[in-house]
C-alpha cells in the first residue's frame, strides 16, 4: 500500500477498537486500483461526529452538519465522514437532508459513480457492492443506480461524469450518457465556481477530449457560461489529433484563439466563469503570443514584453495545431533576448534622475521605458554609460 494509507492506518484503527466501523472510500479506492498516487485519503465510519470527537484528542469541526470531523494527527489532517444517506434535492444540487447512518451500503449508494463507490477495509479487502472494480477494470463511468434519478437529484455530477472521462479516458456507459443529455439543463442550477472546478480537471485530464466529446454530445455544454454558440470551436479541439494541456491557461488559450476572440470578448467569457484576474491576464497574453507565432511575427521586442509562460503556452498549442514544435527555438531565442526584466537594466530611474539633473515625473518613466526597448531590441548596448549617453540624445531631442 502506498505511504498515504499506510499513514491514516491508525486512525482507521482507533475507530475500529472505539467499537465501530471504518474504511478508505472514494477516490483514493479508485485511485489505488488504477494504480495512481491518490492526493489524498478519505475515511468513512459508521461512529458519529461527536464519537468521533471523544476518540480523537485534536479534531476540527469541517463539515460536522454533514458529517465530517477532521481528525489532526501526525502533522497530517484526516477527512473523517459519518456514514450517511442524503435525500430532498429540491433545487437540483444539494440535498435537503443528511441522515447520519450506521451502515456502510447506504453510504456507498448515495455516491455518484460505481468507481468511485468503493470502500477498502483495513486488510486491504474492496468492498464494491456496484461493480465498480469491473467497470475500473473495463474503463466504464457508470452512474450508482437509475442514472436519470442520479443526475436529477444533483447536476453537478454530470460535469463531473465527462471530467472523469478526461481524467481516465474512460468510456461513458450509455444509460448514463443518456442521462446527461436528458438532464444537461438542470446544469443552471449549479454555482458557476463549481463547474469551474470540474472544467478545469477536464482541461489537465490526460485525455481531454475524451471528456470534451460527451460534452458536446450531450449538449451539457450548452450550459456551460458562454459556451452555448462555440460548439464548432469545442468540435475543432475534439477533432485534433491529439490534445493535452500543461496548464489551465493552455486551454483556455487554444479555445480563445481557435474562437477567434478579441482580448474584451475573452475576457468576458472568463469573467463569466468567474475566473481569477490572474488567470484572465495569463490567458490574454497566451493568445497574443499564439497570434504571433502562428503568424510567424513573434520578435524580440514581442517576446520580452509577453513573457516566457505565454511564449511556452503558444508553443504547445501551435504544436497541437499541427505545427513543428517551435519550443527549442524560441527558448534559444528568448535565452539570447539582452535582458529579460526592467530590473536587469543597466540603470534605472534613480540614476537616471540623479546623473541627467532631471525632476522626478512621467518623462523619467517614458525615457526608461525608451532605453529599455533599445536594448531589448539590440540597438543599445546594456552598459550604464551607453544608456545614459543615448538618454542624453533623447532629452536633446
Ligand atoms: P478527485 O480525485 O478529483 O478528488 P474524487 O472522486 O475523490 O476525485 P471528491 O470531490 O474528492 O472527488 O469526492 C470524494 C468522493 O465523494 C467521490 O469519490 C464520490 O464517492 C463522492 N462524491 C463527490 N461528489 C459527489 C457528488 N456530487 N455526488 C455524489 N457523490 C459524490
Ligand atoms: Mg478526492
Amino acid at each position: 500500500l502506498p505511504e498515504i494509507f499506510l499513514q491514516a492506518m491508525p486512525i482507521l484503527k482507533k475507530i475500529q477498537q472505539a467499537g465501530f466501523e471504518a474504511y478508505f472510500v472514494g477516490g483514493c479506492v479508485r485511485d489505488l486500483l488504477l494504480g495512481k498516487k491518490p492526493h489524498d485519503v478519505d475515511i468513512a465510519t459508521s461512529a458519529y461526529p461527536a464519537e468521533i470527537k471523544q476518540i480523537f484528542e485534536r479534531t476540527i469541526d469541517t463539515g460536522i452538519k454533514h458529517g465530517t470531523v477532521t481528525v489532526l494527527q501526525q502533522k497530517q489532517a484526516y477527512e473523517v465522514t459519518t456514514f450517511r444517506t442524503e435525500s430532498g434535492y429540491q433545487d437540483f444540487r444539494r440535498p435537503d437532508h443528511v441522515t447520519f447512518v450506521r451502515s456502510l451500503s447506504y453510504d456507498l449508494q448515495r455516491r455518484d459513480l460505481t468507481i468511485n463507490a468503493l470502500a477498502m477495509d483495513l486488510n486491504g479487502q474492496v468492498i464494491d457492492l456496484f461493480d465498480g472494480v469491473r467497470d475500473l477494470q473495463k474503463g466504464i463511468i457508470r452512474a450508482v443506480g437509475v442514472p436519470h434519478e442520479r443526475f436529477h437529484e444533483d447536476a453537478l455530477r454530470m460535469m463531473r461524469t465527462v471530467r472523469f472521462a478526461s481524467q481516465l479516458s474512460f468510456v461513458i456507459e450509455q444509460q448514463t450518457l443518456k442521462a446527461i443529455a436528458e438532464n444537461a439543463a438542470l446544469l443552471k442550477h449549479i454555482a458557476v465556481e463549481r463547474i469551474h472546478e470540474e472544467w478545469q480537471k477536464l482541461l489537465l485530464g490526460s485525455y481531454p477530449q475524451n471528456g470534451l466529446r460527451p460534452l458536446v454530445v450531450t449538449e451539457l455544454y450548452r450550459y456551460c457560461p458562454g459556451f452555448n454558440g462555440q460548439v464548432a470551436v469545442l468540435k475543432k479541439m475534439i477533432s485534433l489529433p491529439r490534445l493535452k494541456f500543461n496548464s489551465v491557461a493552455g486551454g483556455w488559450c487554444l479555445f480563445g484563439y481557435l474562437a477567434q476572440f478579441t482580448t474584451g470578448e475573452m475576457t468576458e467569457l472568463l469573467r463569466a466563469w468567474k475566473s481569477s484576474n490572474d488567470l484572465i491576464k495569463s490567458v490574454i497574453v497566451a493568445m497574443q503570443a499564439t497570434k504571433l507565432l502562428e503568424n510567424s511575427s513573434l520578435g524580440e521586442w514581442q517576446m520580452y514584453s509577453l513573457g516566457w509562460k505565454a511564449i511556452q503556452i503558444a508553443c504547445e498549442n501551435v504544436t497541437l495545431l499541427g505545427k513543428k514544435n517551435p519550443m527549442i527555438e524560441m527558448q534559444q531565442k528568448y535565452q539570447k533576448l539582452p535582458i529579460n526584466n526592467i530590473k536587469e537594466l543597466a540603470i534605472n530611474g534613480g540614476t537616471l534622475i540623479t546623473e541627467l539633473n532631471l525632476t522626478p515625473g512621467p518623462q523619467v518613466g517614458q525615457l526608461l521605458a525608451d532605453l529599455e526597448k533599445a536594448v531589448v531590441i539590440g540597438h543599445l548596448s546594456n552598459v550604464k554609460e551607453d544608456l545614459l549617453q543615448q538618454a542624453r540624445i533623447i532629452i536633446k531631442k
